[in-house]
């Protein structure tokens, strides 16, 4: 379906905990973190019902994240049983990677299309620092399963001033020697990313030391209108690409296809605003599909035109990045 800004909307990312194994700086806060109840987090029936009901809506990609979406129990299932709605063209999934290794091939063998690996850095010692858990080997193995074998993989890395700096040349090299894509994502000023005092490098300049290093970056036209926010380049000798981000000075609203499921129901339609609509109330009053529709089609229709990372703090969402999703 069309919002109001004319806008397909088309790929819903559905979160399906807001637990985690790991604390990164610029996501989750250290200690404090309230856990939702577990009869608080939609249940697999629920979010399949939904699921069904985005896809009558045009819904065809769902990305399942978190929190840590591979510490849902039943994850497999869910996959599987997302995959074979009608409309719904793939399923993919965003992963710290460190429960990965374990689950890689069941996975694989429910459908996945695609997994977004989080890794930012390639040092176990500035791995532990920045997620504040020792869990680099179990990360650097998941990864090693996935490209043996030659899965569908996307890196997502957020460079921080001297944080990871000194090896991004060494993470964007990754899709030099592997059909992977490697992207950079602006640090966005969400939740934990504000009091972290953490720094982002500008994509501007990142891009500019990539060419320096690599040559020339040459932009790749992408015809799939599932692929989300992300601006390909190949350099020369790549067998894979590299991606950016750059949500703050080059705002891809315009184009924006996608809308947001947290863990406790709530349906967003923008990462920066809170509002949306209590879908877990409608679920659990006993509301039938077709109000139930009804209603999602009203809150997509009124998506706001654009995000306010930039504006007045008040005006943003108080909700952390891990209890949306990314
Ligand atoms: N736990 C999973 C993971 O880390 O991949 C999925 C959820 S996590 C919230 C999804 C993505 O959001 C990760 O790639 C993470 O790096 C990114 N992220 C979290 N906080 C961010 C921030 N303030 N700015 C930019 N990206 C952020
Ligand atoms: Fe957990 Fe992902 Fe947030 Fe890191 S970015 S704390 S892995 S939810």
């Amino acid at each position: 379906m069309r919002d109001q800004f004319g806008r397909e909307i088309e790929y819903a990312r559905i979160s399906l905990t807001d637990r985690c194994n790991l604390r990164c700086r610029y996501c989750m806060p250290e200690c404090g973190v309230k856990k939702l109840p577990h009869a608080e987090i939609l249940s697999l029936e629920e979010v399949l019902r939904v699921a069904e009901i985005f896809s009558r809506l045009g819904i065809r990609k769902i990305r399942l994240t978190g929190g840590e979406p591979l510490l849902r129990r039943n994850l497999t299932s869910l996959i599987f049983r997302l995959k074979g709605i009608a409309g719904i063209e793939q399923v993919t999934l965003t992963t710290n990677g460190v429960l990965l290794k374990t689950l890689a091939h069941e996975l694989i063998a429910a459908g996945l299309d695609g997994i977004n690996l989080s890794l930012d850095t390639l040092d176990a010692a500035t791995f532990a620092n920045l997620t504040r858990r020792k869990a680099f080997d179990k990360v650097r193995e998941g990864l090693q399963a996935l490209l043996d074998e030659r899965f569908n993989l996307k890196l997502n890395c957020v460079p921080l001033i001297g944080i990871n700096d000194g090896e991004l040349l060494r993470l964007a090299a990754l899709a030099k020697v592997n059909p992977i894509k490697v992207r950079f994502i602006e640090l966005m000023p969400i939740g934990c990313a504000w009091q972290s005092g953490l720094k982002g490098i500008p994509t501007a300049e990142l891009f500019k030391t990539l060419e320096d290093n690599f040559g020339e970056l040459v932009p790749v036209r992408e015809k799939n209108s599932l692929q989300g926010p992300a601006q390909y380049f190949k350099a020369k000798d790549f067998v894979g690409q590299i991606g950016f981000i750059d949500a703050l000075e080059h705002k891809f609203c315009s184009s924006c296809n996608r809308i947001r499921l947290t863990a406790e129901g709530f349906l967003k339609t923008c990462l920066s605003f809170d509002t949306g609509l209590d879908v877990k109330k409608l679920l659990r009053m006993g509301v039938d599909d077709e109000e139930l529709t009804e209603k999602i089609r009203e809150t997509i229709y009124r998506k706001p035109k654009e995000h306010f990372f930039k504006g007045a703090a008040g005006l943003r969402d108080s909700r952390q990045m891990y209890q949306v999703g990314g």
